[in-house]
């Protein structure tokens, strides 16, 4: 929270919303041109009560692109409930430089990279993959997606379509967690990481070796993620030791 002074940010328009479940939605955006690199976010904010709420959210689109964000509500939250209350043409205030260390500049060299997901933590993913960059870096790419329903499995016909063209370099592996889901691993992913699901869905061996690993979104699974990975040497990566673990906590 901060105060309600809003000179310095800029008005965004939402241009469109399309809806993916009831508490699921892809927002995109008219009047942010900064530049960014695909893993940043953006900061909404709107005045509320006297105080500037402002939150942030990992940008989805490719750099270059209208601003495309993708939010689940929060039923009982400060933002999310006037987020999904927007209508195309609706305005709401957004810092206009992109923050955030989230990127590939910060990863490594390695064969492979894994792209680990929760819900909305997808998004920083599809940045990259949209942006593309990531190929000229790793000859492999797991988007490993967990979530509670099938239907929370957004951008599902997009990510497939990318991994038919990949001729094999991108591994799409969905989860769901609640109910089973046709072509998605049933469960946690925490367990399919122990059991050899994962793995064996995506057809590589996670090593410290051979893989880089970033993981976004719920903090509860990234912990338990970074635990598993620890035990296999794989370490989170500092500018000083360097590791082969990196995480972005939504909250
Ligand atoms: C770097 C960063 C990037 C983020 N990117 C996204 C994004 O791309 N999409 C997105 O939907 N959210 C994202 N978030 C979370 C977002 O900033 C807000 O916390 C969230 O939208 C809730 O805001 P609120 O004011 O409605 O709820 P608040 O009143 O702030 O309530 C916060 C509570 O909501 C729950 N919560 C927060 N985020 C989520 C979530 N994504 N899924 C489920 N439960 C959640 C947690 O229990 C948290 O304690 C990001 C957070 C960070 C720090």
């Amino acid at each position: 929270m901060g105060e309600a002074t809003t000179e310095d940010w800029i008005e965004l328009r939402l241009g469109n919303r399309r809806d993916w479940a009831e508490q699921l939605a892809t927002f995109v955006f008219d009047g942010w041109e900064a530049d960014f690199d695909a893993g940043q976010y953006v900061t909404l904010a709107k005045p509320i009560d006297g105080s500037l709420i402002q939150r942030h959210y990992s940008i989805a689109s490719r750099p270059g692109d209208p601003l495309e964000l993708y939010l689940t509500i929060v039923p009982e939250g400060a933002l999310t409930p006037y987020l999904f209350a927007m209508e195309p043409g609706d305005h709401l205030l957004c810092w206009p430089g992109p923050r955030g260390k989230f990127t590939l500049d910060k990863v490594p060299d390695a064969r492979d990279l894994w792209l680990v997901g929760t819900g909305t933590g997808l998004a920083p993913f599809l940045s990259m993959l949209r942006d593309g960059k990531v190929w000229q870096r790793f000859e492999h790419v797991v988007l490993v997606h967990s979530v509670r329903f099938g239907e929370d499995l957004g951008y599902r016909a997009e990510i497939e379509e990318m991994a038919e063209k990949s001729a094999g370099r991108l591994r799409y592996v969905p989860a769901t967690s609640r109910e089973g889901s046709d072509g998605a691993i049933e469960g946690r992913i925490t367990v399919a990481l122990d059991d050899g699901r994962l793995e064996a869905m995506a057809g590589l061996s996670l090593t410290a070796t051979e893989s880089q690993v970033m993981l976004c979104g719920n903090p509860a699974m990234l912990e338990d993620m970074k635990t598993r990975l620890e035990s296999r040497g794989m370490l989170i990566h500092r500018k000083f030791r360097p590791g082969c673990v990196h995480m972005e906590k939504y909250w």
